[in-house]
């Protein structure tokens, strides 16, 4: 069984069907990424797996666990993180501030059993770990205002926070939107990491990126799943090409 499945799911907006049956997996150690022109319905489909949005109908599992009627926020704490394309960050205060409170966010009141100072000094110690994780690292990067760092940086820490609930499966959506070729490279070197570690659902636009990456791939058009399978048979699918890599 897949650590992480999504059968059946379907979601209408009036009479437009955004999500039309689709099926999708993770399972763990693997990059399965999702394609699609504009309008497919994959911001859609990555709102009804993260909880943002109710589906009208299909069945959504984490480990075994159903947790199709979850509350977001239940969602990651089941093990299903989801980075926000930068808005989540706090951009008026420090990196290192960012990362701490993402840490006590999901840590809760563990620390309380410390003491104030070994509480701080322990906070910071898992708030640096936890930018080093995702290459975000050095006394003046850390001490900078979040929203101060280049585009690509804000991504990585946005990367990070996502982290700091220890994910089984991570939900990128479209990680590499608006980098350039240095700071694309540096997030796809970040995802093969991470994929040593946890299940990694991938929405991007960046074909290079998905080609190097993906154990996966599948094609959504008009919200349904038209076709899944390897970087070379996805390549080769002449449906794929027309419907999207032509285009
Ligand atoms: P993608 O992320 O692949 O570009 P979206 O999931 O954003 O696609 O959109 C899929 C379709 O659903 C589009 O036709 C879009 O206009 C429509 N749609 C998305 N969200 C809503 C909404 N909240 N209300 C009405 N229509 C929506
Ligand atoms: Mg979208």
């Amino acid at each position: 069984m897949s650590l992480f499945s999504a059968t059946g799911l379907v979601k209408s907006f009036h009479s437009l069907r955004a999500t039309d049956n689709v099926d999708i997996s993770v399972n763990a150690n693997e990059v399965h990424a999702l394609i699609g022109p504009n309008g497919a319905g994959k911001s859609t489909l990555v709102n009804l797996i993260s909880g943002l949005l109710p589906v009208d109908a299909g069945l959504i599992t984490l480990d075994g666990q159903d947790i199709t009627r979850l509350k977001a926020h239940e969602r990651v704490h089941a093990g299903l993180s989801r980075c926000f394309q930068v808005t989540n960050l706090f951009k008026e205060i420090s990196v290192i501030d960012n990362l701490r409170l993402a840490i006590q966010a999901h840590e809760g009141n563990n620390f309380k059993v410390f003491g104030v100072r070994n509480h701080e000094a322990a906070l910071n110690e898992k708030a640096r770990a936890l930018g080093a994780k995702v290459g975000i690292e050095g006394e003046s990067v850390l001490n900078s205002m979040a929203g101060s760092l280049p585009h690509g940086a804000q991504r990585q820490l946005d990367i990070a926070l996502a982290l700091a609930a220890n994910p089984k499966v991570l939900l990128l959506d479209e990680p590499m939107a608006g980098m350039g070729p240095d700071e694309s490279a540096r997030v796809v070197e970040l995802i093969k990491g991470l994929r040593q570690h946890m299940a990694i659902l991938l929405i991007e636009h960046d074909m290079e990126a998905v080609f190097q990456l993906a154990d996966r791939i599948s094609v959504l058009v008009y919200g349904k799943v038209i076709t899944s399978g390897t970087v070379d048979q996805i390549r080769n699918d002449p449906k794929v090409q027309e419907v999207y890599l032509g285009s």
